[in-house]
């Protein structure tokens, strides 16, 4: 069987259940699947009928299955997916006044291993494939159907761009077939120069976020073991090369973690090692999850103190809202446990 979920309308089109059809039940069978978001191929109502057999007989839309999902007074919704194997990841569904916006996860666990997240203590257990991924829009679309998703980021489990290939074929549906914005598109890593460089090449106006959480490599290789791999010059490198390329700023995602990474002299490091690179620096006070480290949450003032060190030295500086905390959706806690134990818990997560 064909997941129709993953395919472009191209792909579509040569599908062998149309061949011989008009060109434009191609289009309709892409406009059921990615703009009105049908749960099967019998939905598809103005099909003729011996199409809809033929599909129904060689094509499925969903290979994923809800299996739980948990609602935060906020509004925020963290749905754990099964997938066709029995692995689970998790998404997230962040409704705003404004927008709309989803939390993907690119792979079942991650091998980045950084220290201060729940997803990573099961390290990696495989890429998600393209159909996947768009998969989990949809399936936030079909439960969330009186708003329309209008942003996403890929911040849940998995390093996107250790999935590099798939979450480009991903983002590409996502945009020409679900009709989101690249601009309205988050990339986040933890920096891997090769996808970087890919991404640049896309030509598509995303938004890139490295996760930098240090301004030396020493503590950060401390905190991101996979950031060994290379220097943050060798990543800035590539981040100036993805700002010349697209013209996009990028966005700095830096996690506080109280008396590791937040002192004011660190915000001062953090200032000079951005210079000449725009945008902005996303400021992250730490979601409590039980670390070895015993890594905590830093206080208030101290947050405000480096945000105030690296504004007086000209760095435009966020600070995230925190989103799901309740239901562990908050950046940081979304984890892949709950798929193997039962016990609860999430992936990670968000806000853009
Ligand atoms: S923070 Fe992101 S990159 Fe790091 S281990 Fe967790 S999921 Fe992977």
């Amino acid at each position: 069987m064909v997941s129709l979920v993953g395919l472009t309308s191209a792909d579509i089109a040569g599908l062998p259940a149309l061949t011989g059809c008009p060109g434009y039940r191609a289009k309709q069978v892409a406009d059921w699947v990615y703009r009105r978001f049908a749960g099967s191929v019998a939905e598809m109502t103005n099909l003729p009928a011996s199409l809809v057999a033929k599909l129904a007989e060689s094509c499925t839309l969903f290979s994923s299955t809800i299996d739980h999902a948990d609602v935060a007074d906020d509004g925020t919704v963290k749905y754990l997916l099964r997938l066709a194997d029995g692995e689970k990841v998790e998404c997230v569904y962040l409704p705003y006044e404004a927008r709309v916006s989803v939390c993907l996860s690119s792979q079942v666990g991650c091998p980045a291993g950084c220290t201060f997240c729940a997803t990573a203590k099961g390290g990696l257990v495989r890429n998600m494939t393209s159909g996947e991924i768009v998969e989990q829009v949809l399936q936030i679309q079909r439960e969330q159907s009186h708003r329309r998703i209008s942003h996403a980021v890929f911040m849940g489990m998995g390093e996107p761009l250790f999935n590099v290939e798939n979450v480009v074929s991903a983002i590409r549906i996502l945009h020409a077939e679900i009709g989101l914005s690249a601009r309205h598109i988050t990339v986040s890593t933890v920096g891997v120069p090769p996808g970087i460089e890919m991404l640049a090449e896309q030509d598509l106006p995303l938004t890139l976020a490295l996760s930098l959480h240090a301004p030396d490599d020493e503590l950060r290789r401390s905190l991101i073991p996979t950031a060994r791999k290379w220097s943050l010059a060798e990543i800035l490198e590539s981040c100036r090369m993805y700002r010349a390329k697209t013209g996009r700023d990028m966005t700095f995602e830096y996690l506080l973690l109280g008396g590791v990474n937040d002192s004011e002299e660190q915000a001062a490091a953090l200032a000079v090692l951005l210079r000449g690179i725009p945008g902005n620096v996303n400021l992250i006070p730490f979601n409590y999850v039980e670390t070895p480290e015993g890594f905590r949450r830093p206080e208030r003032e101290q947050v405000a103190k480096f945000r105030q060190a690296l504004e007086v030295r000209g760095r435009r500086t966020t600070q995230r809202m925190v989103r799901g905390r309740a239901i562990s959706a908050a950046c940081g806690q979304l984890r892949s446990l709950r798929s193997r134990t039962e016990s609860p818990g999430a992936l990670s997560l968000v806000e853009v």
